[in-house]
């Protein structure tokens, strides 16, 4: 899976995505990460890249043409990967950024991502190149290359071979629909909590049940909003299964 991110500020996304279990995965190849100086491709004897907005107001907008320039290098550079891939302006106008997206956008072989600054961008490049705008949530950064090594870290993540195994996130927060339930590791007892004894009993059954109970526990408490909707997929779940048992009777 490829990543090119479009930015002003290539070494911080690079800072970023280098470290830990996204880093090594591109450091072992089993992702690429690609940072493009935006900048680089400005036709201004400055390398300009921004511009006042017409019709007056404050501060500065990206211009569109340095970064369909760069754009145009990306694409052209990698031509493999034309029918398989999309392109991200990371905004906080765009869809908010959740699992069930990060999900989708793992389908795809080649990301592009395009990182805001200033005031944003012309809206005329985002009409001509970008397939999907996303928001990491309802607040405002300063720029784009912090939503985009979110996106980058959170579906990178998915990608076959970056993780040990399918079960480190089937398992967790979000993707299993429920909040994790609590986890604990060594010293047995930390400032005289020890771990629940069903953790130490051996049963997996009893575990797996208590996990369950727990997770189900917190997210009734913390999030009813993803509660309700694991009700409605069990619901549904359930309903599917008795129509193909009497399917198959
Ligand atoms: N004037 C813009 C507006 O009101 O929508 C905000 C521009 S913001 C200061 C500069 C850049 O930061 C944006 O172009 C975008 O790339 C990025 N950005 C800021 N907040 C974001 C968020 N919540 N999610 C994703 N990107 C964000």
């Amino acid at each position: 899976m490829i990543f090119d991110i479009m930015t002003l500020f290539p070494e911080l996304v690079e800072r970023v995505l280098g470290e830990s279990i996204i880093g090594r995965a591109a450091k072992n190849g089993i992702i690429e990460i690609k940072c493009h100086n935006i900048r680089d491709f400005s036709e201004d004897k400055h390398r300009r890249v921004d511009d006042t907005p017409y019709g007056g107001g404050k501060g500065m907008l990206m211009a569109a043409p340095p970064i369909y320039n760069c754009y145009k290098h990306i694409i052209d550079s990698r031509p493999e990967t034309e029918g398989n891939r999309c392109v991200v302006y990371m905004s906080p106008a765009g869809e908010v950024l959740n699992q069930k997206k990060a999900e989708a956008l793992v389908n795809f072989e080649h990301i592009i991502i395009l990182c805001g600054h200033y005031e944003g961008v012309d809206r005329r490049i985002i009409d001509e190149i970008v397939d999907m705008e996303i928001s990491i949530g309802d607040f405002v950064l300063t720029g784009g290359e912090i939503p985009a090594c979110i996106l980058v870290d959170c579906v990178a993540r998915l990608a076959d071979g970056v993780l040990a195994a399918p079960e480190c996130y089937e398992e967790e927060s979000i993707s299993s629909g429920l909040l994790e339930y609590p986890q604990y590791t060594r010293p047995y007892e930390f400032h005289g909590v020890s771990v629940p004894d069903v953790l130490i009993s051996g049963h997996h059954e009893n575990i797996e049940k208590w996990r369950r109970e727990k997770a189900i526990e917190l997210t009734k408490e913390r999030r009813p909003d993803l509660y309700s909707e694991y009700e409605r997929s069990v619901s549904n779940e359930t309903a599917r299964s008795k129509k193909t048992s009497r399917g198959t009777k």
